[in-house]
């Protein structure tokens, strides 16, 4: 009697409550909740991955970070301290970053397209993509510079093409299929579409033609066409992104919205050589020349090549903070140049508007040296 009683006990132990604990597992909370909006490209990523493997809304949930009230809540900052998504909480690991929390689903979620997580041109894609595009992808969207190391947004989208190139030379010519590796999916599919789309859509506000490279142009608009789940995340993204035009984002951001309506100066005739000046710096950036008029027996006027509509000092927003140092590096250089004759100091003048008597609507630093001034100036 007894022998059988602990029969049945071990019985209840090794096969029922296993069991019952899967079942209220599968019945309750999902195992994982992806922390994620619709917009946000490293997100999609990682919806790609889900979508493709069919991984049930009751295994992974994706929700909102307002959810929470938004990712700077210290209930959001305690899941990631980064403040950003995508986020994926399981329950043995707080995932923030797209990268690992793709792979943690490829290896926790097996059936399906295994996204070729050892491909070594996926991985190099998909890294390129996240060392070099991803940390400057900024210039395509946020109002202001910095965007990553680069201080104006021209540099940075420079920068973009030049990297979006090295990943059109690794894409195979000759390649069978419509994924960037061939006829299967890979990582570097789901890594690179959703920032193509940001770059399709955005790139051309400031002025760039054909934003992407031959191949990835390509193989953007054959998986778009031809995979449903490229489709559908390639419309949650452009929703995000209609919802931010609709919201007026554009109408403050230089050279998407705000265009330099001032005419053009003779300083724009001096840049572009059609009438003769006496150069003395030309960095491609900054122009500096001897003044027609001199005030001093040194007189020199310190210019910006792109106006980026400073017409006056008065118009400069958080956009213009390079350039104003450039500006001002230039000018305490060259007034160290007694050939240009500077002796022991300079005064550095911008004059701004009529009170001021600027007559040159078109940022200039004067440089003014070679003998000693009076102050205050009239
Ligand atoms: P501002 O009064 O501050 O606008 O200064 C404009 C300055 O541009 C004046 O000092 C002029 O002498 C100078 N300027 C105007 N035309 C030329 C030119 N073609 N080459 C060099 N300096 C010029």
């Amino acid at each position: 009697m007894r022998v059988k009683q602990a029969f049945r006990f071990s019985f209840i132990i090794s096969v029922i409550l296993p069991l019952a604990s899967t079942f209220t597992l599968s019945m309750s909370a999902p195992t994982s909740k992806l922390y994620d909006l619709p917009v946000s490209n490293n997100g999609a990523r990682c919806r790609i991955i889900l979508y493709k493997k069919e991984i049930p809304t009751g295994e992974v949930q994706i929700s909102s970070p307002m959810d929470l009230g938004g990712l700077k809540t210290p209930e959001y900052l305690e899941l990631n301290p980064q403040g950003k998504m995508p986020l994926l909480v399981t329950d043995s690991i707080n995932i923030p970053e797209s990268d690992t929390i793709c792979r943690y689903l490829l290896s926790t979620y097996k059936t399906g397209a295994d996204f070729q997580p050892d491909n070594p041109t996926s991985n190099l894609i998909a890294r390129i993509h996240d060392m070099y595009v991803t940390t400057i992808q900024g210039c395509l969207y946020k109002a202001v510079p910095p965007f990553g190391i680069f201080g104006t947004r021209s540099d940075a989208i420079e920068e973009l093409q030049k990297q979006l190139k090295i990943i059109d030379d690794l894409i195979d010519s000759e390649k069978h299929g419509i994924y960037l590796c061939g006829s299967e999916v890979s990582l570097a599919d789901a890594t690179l579409f959703p920032t193509m789309i940001f770059v399709a859509l955005l790139l051309p506000k400031f002025g760039v033609e054909d934003a992407l490279p031959p191949k990835i142009a390509k193989w953007y608009d054959e998986v778009r066409e031809k995979d449903q789940v490229f489709t559908k995340v390639y419309d949650e993204v452009k929703g995000g992104i209609d919802s931010w035009e609709s919201n007026g984002r554009w109408e403050n951001i230089w050279m998407a919205g705000l265009r330099d309506e001032d005419p053009d100066t003779i300083f724009d005739k001096i840049i572009s050589g059609d009438i003769p000046a006496s150069i003395v710096h030309d960095d491609g950036k900054v122009l500096a020349f001897k003044d027609i008029n001199a005030a001093a027996p040194a007189h020199l006027l310190v210019i910006p090549k792109d106006r980026m509509n400073l017409s006056k000092l008065r118009k400069s927003t958080d956009e213009h903070i390079e350039i104003l140092g450039r500006l001002l590096v230039t000018a305490g250089k060259l007034a160290n140049d007694p050939e240009l004759g500077f002796e022991d100091g300079c005064r550095i003048v911008i004059n701004d508007g009529p009170d001021a008597g600027q007559e040159v609507p078109h940022l200039h630093v004067h440089v003014l040296g070679g003998r000693s001034l009076t102050w205050p100036p009239g």
